[in-house]
């Protein structure tokens, strides 16, 4: 059982340096990675210390963290757990932070809004129960504030001084925002053709933001490169060198989802797909809960969701394939845009060993299902959220999904940061003189 952490960090300043060598009546300093206990690699097992490295040096598979969790009763565990922040920070005894963490300058992302969806269950014919985790709730108003929660405590303990990444848009707006409360530079690279909001949403944070002439695929193989120049020593690219920990913080999408349903498990989530970082780790979170007896063990199915102009992932998935062949984007979702998605192979693990499935929708009908979400429950996606409860949909027509079993969809970003998906194809009713006449003739009294 891990300490009572929250309350000892209230009474201790922020950690000074002198804490350790100021005689014995000092606080012990806290371990700045929380129960993280090392990276290891995920293909074979090799163990490195906490840095900032991401690819193991054996085999070039990818690193995670690894953690010794707390063991004992997880009553005492989920106690703490309610009694924390309502952000991410709740669950800092699972997290690779400080137990401090909640007093250091950062967003607190999460703790968003567990939405029970019966009007868009009704029209989707689920009678099993369906939730929307909407995501808009954030700080920057999408998923990738908490994953830059994480990798920006990791950042801060590695002494990195410029917060940076390569983005689909929603994560620059993050790290911009993120590196602003925080007091380190940022610069953002992004794709030269994002929507406008994400565009001022990555730059009104005041950082740095370069436009790459390039695809996303473009704009990440210059970040990697950067990173091995003298040019990049002291950046934490927050999804490249510090990759392991940013991925960390999806887990808390499952914390939270299991704690918002009472403590347990839905049947299936539908859960959108960029470089499929989100989905691998919303798994592993789930996981954790059962292994540390938070939840009940019940089997849960994971479906991925991809925009037909980008789905490779899909299309492995449908082939057979174990492996991602990359393509090259074309759809409006842009933020889930990544031709050749890092964590591709490993979601399709995951939803093979689920039972679930990856599904692909055309852009029509991407924004057919912003509409549908909020005509029925008054919550405006953007193209991702789109991507999902379109894919979910279609997951029920095509029998993929049983609608009598407990669905949780996930909605990961704000609808006004991409207006153009549904501008043309929506607006006023009419447009008339301010006259109970006018009014009349159009057809609306
Ligand atoms: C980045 C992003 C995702 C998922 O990204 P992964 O790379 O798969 O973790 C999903 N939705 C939105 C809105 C995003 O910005
Ligand atoms: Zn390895």
């Amino acid at each position: 059982m891990a300490a009572q952490v929250t309350a000892a960090s209230t009474t201790t300043p922020a950690s000074t340096p002198s804490s350790s060598a100021s005689g014995p009546a000092a606080e012990p300093e806290l371990p700045p990675f929380g129960p993280a206990a090392a990276l290891s690699c995920r293909e074979c097992g090799t163990r490195y210390p906490l840095s900032p490295v991401f690819a193991c040096l054996e085999c070039f598979g990818p690193l995670e963290v690894a953690y010794d969790l707390p063991t004992g009763d997880p009553e005492a565990l989920r106690k703490q757990i309610e009694s924390g922040p309502t952000s991410i920070w709740r669950y800092a005894p699972l997290l690779p932070v400080p137990a401090d963490v909640a007093t250091k300058p950062n967003l607190h992302p999460g703790w968003t809004k567990l939405v029970k969806a019966d009007n868009l269950a009704r029209e989707l014919g689920i009678t099993g129960g369906l939730h929307v985790k909407d995501d808009t709730g954030n700080p920057t108003h999408s998923f990738k504030d908490r994953v830059v929660a994480i990798a920006l405590e990791a950042a801060r303990t590695f002494g990195l001084t410029t917060l940076s990444c390569s983005s689909t848009g929603n994560l620059a707006g993050a790290v911009g925002a993120a590196a602003a409360r925080a007091g380190f530079r940022s610069c953002v690279f992004i794709p030269h053709d994002l929507e406008a909001g994400k565009v001022v949403m990555a730059a009104v944070y005041g950082g740095e933001l370069v436009a790459i002439e390039g695809s996303y695929d473009d704009v990440n193989r210059f970040c990697s490169e950067l990173i091995g120049d003298p040019i990049g020593e002291g950046w934490g690219f927050v999804n490249v060198n510090l990759r392991p920990y940013y991925g960390e913080g999806s887990k808390t999408l499952a914390y939270e989802i299991a704690e918002q349903l009472g403590w347990r498990l839905p049947d299936n989530l539908v859960i959108p797909i960029a470089s499929g970082s989100q989905l691998t780790k919303i798994d592993k979170g789930l996981r954790e809960l059962i292994k540390l007896g938070l939840v009940e063990d019940k089997p849960y199915k994971i479906y991925g969701a991809q925009a037909e102009g980008c789905s490779p992932v899909s299309a492995a998935f449908k082939a057979g394939h174990d492996v991602v062949r990359p393509v090259k984007p074309d759809t409006i979702a842009k933020s889930l845009a990544i031709g050749n998605p890092a964590d591709g192979p490993y979601v399709l693990d995951i939803a093979r060993r689920t039972g679930g499935a990856v599904e692909d929708v055309t852009d029509e009908q991407v924004v057919e299902a912003i509409k549908l979400l909020a005509r029925t429950e008054g919550i405006f996606a953007e193209t991702a959220g789109g991507v999902t409860v379109g894919v979910l949909k279609k997951l029920i027509e095509t029998g993929q999904l049983d609608p009598t079993e407990e669905t949780v969809v996930l909605n990961t970003g704000d609808g006004l940061k991409t207006l153009d998906a549904v501008a043309p194809t929506t607006g006023p009713t009419a447009t008339i003189r301010p006259t109970l006449a006018a009014f009349r003739e159009a057809g609306l009294a």
